[in-house]
């Protein structure tokens, strides 16, 4: 028995909400029309996507972050870099805020922030984070208690205290809430059900917000290594100065890639890129991270003339290792 329920969108406490039209992120992304203005609560890689894709539609955008930073789970530059772009694009950003109460008002609504602002508008989209489904599907008959990270599973993706054969994979598992980590379990448990003993490793697994630009980040924050004791040398660098002929794949060139190694250990344990196809070359950082290269073999590394891969051999030449 493999248990895949996934997860679900968290309900927002805030008054008035049921008064006014709410969308989770599966309204959002089956709607055929565009309203005219909508409230998006949470700032996080959801809030930042689904701000975008509205506003570049025609929508008047307002994005409610309650912490005082947008993707504030990533290094803070990230958040300010993406909010910058947003603000740029027209899109409304309130950092620092919270929704405390939704009103109905003629065929709209308007939504009441902790410093009193009243933002008008049609819709409002909740996209504040996501729970582990494990409620109704009868855990206990088979003596499994989730808690609130979902169903602990080990290594194999076996359930922890559950009878032999029972797994789990995915959103449920509470591991990392991505497609990719739960095609991987699933690719782990298969092997392990068939006799084999794998187990599974979510080192180097890569994050990625598809905006414009893409927010694409690997292991480590810069401030996660330091309060981890490790001895950090970190680096950050601008595209357009680095790479050669940035203009090849935009008129205006931007960018930003930033490393953050163990000076003890010579190896990356974090990158974060805030750039054009950011979540496809961010897996070179995803690779190193995850075998553990040594820097010194990757500042030996040839990268094609002209990619953004190529920002890679700078940056490591300017790690203090
Ligand atoms: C707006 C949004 C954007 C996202 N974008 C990305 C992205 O770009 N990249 C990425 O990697 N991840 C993304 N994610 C996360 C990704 O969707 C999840 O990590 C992934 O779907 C988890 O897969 P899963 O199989 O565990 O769960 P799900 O895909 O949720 O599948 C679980 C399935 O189980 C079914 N189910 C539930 N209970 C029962 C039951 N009792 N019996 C039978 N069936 C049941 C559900 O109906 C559902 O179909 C996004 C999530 C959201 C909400």
């Amino acid at each position: 028995m493999i248990l895949a329920t996934g997860s679900y969108s968290n309900p927002l406490p805030v008054e008035g909400l049921d008064e006014v039209t709410v969308w989770t992120n599966r309204e959002a992304t089956t709607t055929r029309e565009v309203p005219a203005r909508a409230v998006i609560i949470g700032g996080g890689p959801n809030g930042v996507e689904t701000s975008q894709w509205l506003s570049r539609l025609g929508c008047e955008v307002t994005l409610v972050q309650h912490a005082d930073v947008l993707v504030n789970r990533e290094d803070r530059r990230v958040g300010e870099i993406i909010k910058g772009v947003l603000e740029e694009e027209g899109i409304g950003v309130r950092v620092g805020r919270r929704v405390e109460r939704a009103r109905k008002e003629g065929d709209g609504a308007v939504v009441t922030l902790d410093d009193g602002e009243e933002i008008p508008t049609d819709v409002v989209v909740t996209v504040a984070g996501r729970t582990p489904r494990t409620e109704g599907i009868g855990l206990e008959s088979v003596g499994i208690e989730p808690d609130e990270k979902g169903i602990s599973v080990d290594e194999r993706c076996h359930v922890i205290g559950a009878p032999e054969g029972v797994w789990a994979v995915g959103d449920v598992t509470g591991k990392l809430l991505f497609t990719h980590v739960a095609q991987y379990q699933g690719r782990v448990a298969v092997a392990n059900i068939l006799g084999g003993d794998r187990r599974a490793n979510y080192d180097g697994v890569p994050r990625v917000v598809f905006s414009d630009p893409e927010i694409a980040a690997v292991g480590l924050t810069e401030e996660e290594a330091r309060s981890r004791g490790m001895d950090v040398t970190a680096v950050t660098v601008d595209l357009p100065e680095t790479i050669a002929k940035p203009w090849t794949y935009e008129q205006e060139p931007r960018g930003t890639l930033s490393l953050v190694a163990d000076r003890a250990r010579g190896v990356l344990v974090g990158a974060w890129a805030v750039a054009p196809q950011a979540g496809e070359w961010i897996h070179h950082a995803a690779t190193a991270i995850r075998i553990g290269i040594p820097v010194t073999e990757l500042r030996d590394g040839v990268a094609q003339f002209p990619t953004f891969t190529g920002a890679y051999i700078d940056a490591f030449e300017l790690l203090d290792i």
